[in-house]
């Protein structure tokens, strides 16, 4: 029991962990939050919480945090503290010198899902007005790029369709590559109470996750494929929807290209798409394959949530591209109860890629080549900017490999320990001249870093998270930043090393310049926030409160698009050396690289990262339950304790990623989707074998 006593004051804001964005109450005395109580007023979660956002905070005030700049000649030196005009004046001068040496296009900068709209659009906007180029990308290349490019090609928005309040009029949910439970668990526990009410449930994941068999909800159908089939699975359902007459055609006649759906619809009955066809590649039955589709087509709503299940493949893009194909097929667009929904993994994942953080897009998802929109962004920064789109995440480290990219400013992000293999990131990071990390902690990607700036917490920042429903909300300062700047502060005195003017008194100006440069924000503001509690771009003077349901009456793209999806096997291929397939996810207790929850007080949250094998396997290979087992694949190894479960497909193992001692990303290839390079993290062949333990 934990005497907490009575709060002096309190402050509403948002939980910084998964994009279902709920709201908070942080009850303090004095700087001490003693208390984050579920907001009833929250508008994502209606007073709801889970165990991350209710209780692990204490991070915040953690012995870890490093509260003092540090600089460093080399990486094998020892770090020196500095003050912040020292730090910001180095890492100004190296840049410049990089340049000099190298040209412009030899530094770039990394921008955080974890951190706020303001502080990412400084970021993007130091790289594209300070360093002179498009240099700029977020750590949504590794999770959701699939999703800005899918649906931005077939709908023209690179968003979510629906609110999380539509899923109350759904009839029938699929659910694919996603676990709500463990990843979204205040959205899973609403789908669930509709679940509960009656709706139908169809689940396609090669795990039995929690939704498929509990007390009190249980799936129509599931769908347990082999990694890496997500397209063809998909295409089959559309196969059986098309060829048993059960497209909504009054729907795609009056909303869709017809050229394009005669075309698809041509492609989709093609004998390689039937469920026969692909249950010899996914290993669903055939049969099972025709009902789903035939509940999804004829049940009524159609609604439809994916996660990383279906974006971290090499062809990511393209199952986005058919899970929008089977949508408009059926009707199931631009009305409450239907849609395609990307559960977002991070807090501000969809605010990050909304605020140009890509290196071919302004705010708005502008492409930096289109001349007016260009123009419209160097008349208010007073700079000529690139046409040219820049560096992604990969191509910076290939490009420090071959010596032509020298300099990187890294906001909030461990690429060492969250991109995929391991050992050509750090190959890159270890090549260039400066490196520089703003973080809370010292992680791992610090130990290639030449300068550390210390970074703020949620609690300690004034912006704005924009949700998985594209809910833009307040975050509060609650407690004055312990390095004495917030982030964008920080950002801004780098900006003004290199020769910017950059003078924003507080992050509500910053929002203004967001507004005012970008169409689906217009009309948002902190005045307008704290009236309204939040905003769904798009929005304007006309819909102050914005969007709930998207491409209502026609798309954003005018008539929706159909895409041809031909599935292509990844070039992960299993065989005799590495027989099984991995795949990885999250557990509810833990977030991601777990730099936050490891970092709560609390047993809870102590947890290790474990290979689930299914019973088969395990005993074809000598192991029991809780034995150490070694993980091999051609890109690595590593060790981690064994759970048997028959929740695992025959063949498939999984594990979480969430310790920095499992280092799971040394397993995973450097395969990545066509589209966006979005990492293939969800297929790694590998084998598994005993071991005496780490
Ligand atoms: Fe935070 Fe997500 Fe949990 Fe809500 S569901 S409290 S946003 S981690």
């Amino acid at each position: 029991v934990i005497e907490i006593g009575q709060p002096e004051h309190s402050q509403v804001t948002t939980c910084a962990y998964c994009g279902v964005g709920c709201t908070f109450k942080a009850e303090m005395r004095g700087e001490e939050v003693v208390r984050m109580v579920p907001y009833k007023d929250g508008k994502a979660n209606h007073g709801h919480s889970c165990v991350k956002g209710r209780f692990a905070w204490g991070y915040a005030t953690h012995k870890d945090r490093i509260t003092k700049p540090m600089i460093r000649a080399k990486i094998t030196d020892p770090w020196r503290e500095v003050s912040w005009d020292e730090a910001i004046a180095h890492t100004a001068a190296e840049f410049k010198r990089i340049q000099a040496k190298y040209g412009t296009d030899s530094i770039g900068g990394i921008t955080s899902s974890r951190c706020t709209n303001e502080e990412t659009f400084l970021v993007q906007k130091l790289v594209r007005a300070g360093f002179g180029n498009n240099n700029v990308d977020t750590c949504a290349r590794v999770c959701h790029s699939p999703t800005g490019y899918g649906l931005k090609n077939t709908f023209g928005t690179s968003a979510g369709t629906q609110d999380f309040d539509s899923v109350d009029q759904a009839d029938v949910i699929l659910v694919i590559g996603a676990n709500p439970t463990d990843g979204h668990p205040v959205f899973a526990s609403r789908m669930k109470k509709r679940l509960r009410e009656g709706a139908k449930l169809i689940v396609v994941d090669p795990r039995r996750i929690d939704l498929v068999r509990t007390p009190h909800v249980k799936a129509d159908y599931h769908l347990p494929l082999r990694p890496g089939t997500n397209v063809a699975v998909i295409n089959a359902l559309a196969h059986v929807i098309v060829s048993e007459g059960l497209v909504d055609e009054a729907f795609v006649r009056e909303r869709c290209d017809m050229a394009d759906f005669a075309e698809w619809a041509a492609f989709i009955t093609e004998e390689q798409n039937s469920p026969e066809a692909v249950s010899a590649l996914c290993g669903v039955p055939a049969d099972l394959i025709r009902k789903a589709a035939r509940l999804y087509a004829t049940g009524g709503n159609g609604a439809i949530y994916y996660g990383l299940g279906v974006t971290e493949h090499s062809q990511g893009s393209t199952t986005v591209i058919a899970i929008a194909n089977l949508a408009m097929a059926t009707g199931n667009i631009g009305r409450p109860g239907v849609g395609v929904n990307p559960l977002r993994g991070q807090n501000n994942v969809q605010g990050s890629c909304d605020m140009g953080s890509f290196p071919h897009e302004f705010s708005g998802y502008r492409h930096v080549s289109d001349d007016a929109t260009r123009q419209m962004f160097e008349a208010v920064w007073n700079v000529p900017l690139s046409g040219e789109p820049g560096l992604r995440i990969p191509n910076m480290l290939d490009a420090a490999v071959s010596g032509t990219f020298m300099g990187l400013y890294i906001q909030g992000e461990d690429i060492v320990q969250s991109d995929p293999d391991t050992k050509h990131i750090t190959a890159g990071l270890a090549a260039m001249e400066c490196v520089v990390v703003q973080d809370l902690f010292l992680n791992e990607t610090a130990n290639f870093a030449h300068v550390f700036l210390p970074g703020s917490t949620f609690l300690e920042k004034d912006g704005t998270f924009t949700n998985a429903e594209r809910r833009i909300q307040r975050v509060r300062k609650v407690m004055a930043p312990k390095n004495g700047y917030g982030d964008w502060e920080v950002t801004q005195l780098l900006a003004n090393a290199l020769g910017m003017h950059m003078h924003y008194a507080h992050p509500s100006e910053i929002m203004d310049e967001i507004a005012q440069l970008t169409p689906t924000f217009a009309g948002v503001s902190y005045a307008a926030l704290d009236r309204l509690g939040s905003i769904q771009w798009p929005c304007n003077e006309q819909m102050p409160e914005g969007t709930p349901t998207m491409h209502v009456g026609h798309f954003v793209i005018g008539k929706g698009k159909f895409i041809i999806t031909d599935y292509v096997a990844t070039d992960e291929r299993t065989g005799p050396r590495f027989p099984l397939l991995l795949t990885t996810g999250r557990i509810l207790s833990q977030y991601n690289v777990g730099a936050q929850t490891r970092r709560t007080e609390n047993k809870l949250w102590h947890e290790e990262d474990l290979l689930e094998i299914h019973p088969h396997d395990a005993e074809n290979r000598g192991i029991k339950n809780g034995d150490w087992v070694k993980l091999a694949s051609r890109a690595g190894e590593t060790t981690l304790r064994a759970k048997i479960t028959d929740r695992m497909a025959l063949g498939v193992v999984y594990t979480t990623f969430h310790h920095p001692e499992t280092q799971a990303n040394v397993i995973t290839t450097d395969f990545s989707d066509w589209a966006t390079n979005c990492p293939e993290y969800k297929v790694t062949a590998v084998q598994i074998s005993p071991s005496n333990g780490p």
